[in-house]
């Protein structure tokens, strides 16, 4: 097997300076100012290590990679009838699809489309008032990322605030089947808080790691969730985490991911690493074009996928 730390540089040194590296989002104007050039990996091991290269310490916006965390909160308040509101099937379509809410009656394809991920918050909110949702998410990152330090980039949040009009009708096409059981306002306020959550590649890999640890969370021992709830949230991340380029990103690198439209991936290799990865420069579906290269030569280097070698 070769070694980790090797592979890492080498991907680093190559991915920092390649010429093709996708657009920066830029329909939320406060992501279009990020620096395209930038490329960071962590990868934590179940011995408790984080190995890394590039810009690993730089901290991003995780958009929608916040989406696995708000569902883990989610269903360790309600349990398993949150599926009764949400779906677990891949859209095939763009993140921001509305068409199918229709055709399915108000119930999103799966959590890790906005559509979906906005139930998820909504099911959150109940009982809190939207300043508290926001610090119980916030509050959940810090704690399995083990690091107080972890903000909200306020900049984000507001021009999410600005320009989510899309977000809103997905909500408001939702409330009108009662999928959204809290003022439109609320529940897409809060969204836009956890999408502006931001953090570095080592952060992200620590605080993803419970997934790779059928539940437990390496560094501190604690069992986050029941290793049955980290398999299925790692089902559900390898169907639909990349929005219409999951089956894509299941046939090149075939571990379980989730993107964000920062540029940042987390990945989990069940029993052997938690990998987040980021690349401000975007694909064609909104997936960090360098983030998903750099996860596809990682994976074939260590032998990761899970569907074997
Ligand atoms: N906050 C973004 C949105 O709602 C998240 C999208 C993403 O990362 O895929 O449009």
């Amino acid at each position: 097997m070769p070694d980790l730390q090797s592979v890492l540089d080498e991907i680093a040194t190559d991915l920092k300076t390649a010429s093709e590296r996708g657009a920066v989002a830029s329909y939320i104007p406060e992501l279009a100012k990020v620096d395209p050039g930038q490329f960071g990996i962590a990868v934590l091991t179940p011995d408790g290590v984080v190995h890394s290269a590039g810009d690993a310490n730089v901290a991003f916006s995780i958009q929608s990679i916040s989406k696995v965390f708000t569902l883990t909160l989610a269903l360790g308040q309600v349990g398993d009838i949150l599926w009764n509101r949400v779906g677990r099937e891949p859209s095939g379509n763009p993140f921001n699809s509305i068409v199918q809410l229709e055709y399915e009656h108000g119930i999103p394809r799966n959590p890790l489309i906005n559509a979906g991920a906005l139930v998820v918050t909504d099911v959150i909110l109940a009982g809190y008032k939207p300043r508290e949702a926001i610090g119980l998410i916030l509050s959940f990152m810090r704690s399995l990322a083990g690091d107080d330090s972890i903000i909200i980039d306020v900049d984000v949040a507001r021009s999410e605030e600005e320009t989510g009009f899309r977000n809103r009708a997905l909500a408001n096409y939702m409330k009108a089947y009662d999928n959204i059981r809290h003022p439109v306002e609320m529940t897409t306020g809060v969204y836009f808080h956890q999408c502006a959550i931001a953090m570095s590649c080592r952060q992200l890999a620590v605080a993803g790691s419970f997934l790779a640890g059928q539940g437990r969370h390496p560094l501190t021992g604690n069992k986050v969730v029941s290793a049955e709830r980290a398999r299925r949230i790692n089902a559900v991340m390898l169907t639909c985490g990349h929005y219409d380029g999951s089956g894509e990103f299941a046939f090149r690198v075939g571990i379980p991911g989730k993107s964000g439209v920062g540029g940042g991936i987390l990945a989990i290799v069940p029993g052997k690493a938690s990998i987040a990865v980021w690349s401000p420069g975007l694909n064609k579906v909104g997936n960090s074009l360098l983030g998903s290269r750099a996860l596809e030569r990682l994976a074939k280097a260590m032998d990761w996928s899970i569907f074997g070698p």
